[in-house]
């Protein structure tokens, strides 16, 4: 949904995004597919920009970084932040971002994408490496079977499963 600051009343705006499918972009192996989703977010206007402050529910279809399974995640967190409307800038003018920068989150053509906002809050809010449950056996390193459902026979000495995460990113 894309919201224009201007419509934006003195008095705030509440947002009620529609339950539903959102794209979350590349996966790098650790999400599949969309996050299914409810979220609601408040905006009101503040100086040049918009303050936005939203929460969020819902589930995420993760990848096992051991097993390589895919397992629903719940997610839920919320989130404030602070909106200001892009001024334009001379090409020769170096901006300096300086630490007070670093949340602010520029608007462009004056619109708030709120599908946009809700995929970086919802990404920022996955574990680096997911788990199906903490004591996931994951892969045999020999042939490959998911330790979950069973002892595949291999004759290996058994490692520690983290050992297999750095083998995949090697
Ligand atoms: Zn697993
Ligand atoms: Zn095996």
């Amino acid at each position: 949904m894309l919201i224009e600051v201007t419509q934006i009343p003195p008095e705030g705006l509440d947002v009620a995004l529609p339950t539903g499918e959102l794209d979350l972009g590349e996966s790098a192996g650790v999400w599949d597919g969309p996050a299914s989703v409810q979220a609601a977010i408040r905006l009101s206007r503040s100086g040049r920009g918009v303050v936005i402050g939203g929460t969020f529910e819902g589930d995420v279809s993760l990848i096992c970084s051991r097993c390589l399974e895919g397992f629903r995640f719940r997610t839920h967190d919320r989130f404030d932040l602070y909106c200001e409307v892009e001024l334009p800038v001379p090409p020769d003018d170096e901006r300096k971002l300086d630490e007070d920068d670093l949340d602010v989150t520029y608007l462009e053509e004056g619109r708030i994408n709120t599908d946009h906002l809700l995929r970086e809050n919802i990404l920022l809010n996955l574990p680096v490496q997911p788990l199906c449950r903490e004591e996931c056996r994951g892969l045999c390193p020999q042939c490959g079977a998911n330790l979950n459902l069973g002892s595949c026979g291999c004759q290996t000495t058994r490692t520690d499963p983290r050992l297999h995460v750095l083998r995949k990113l090697r």
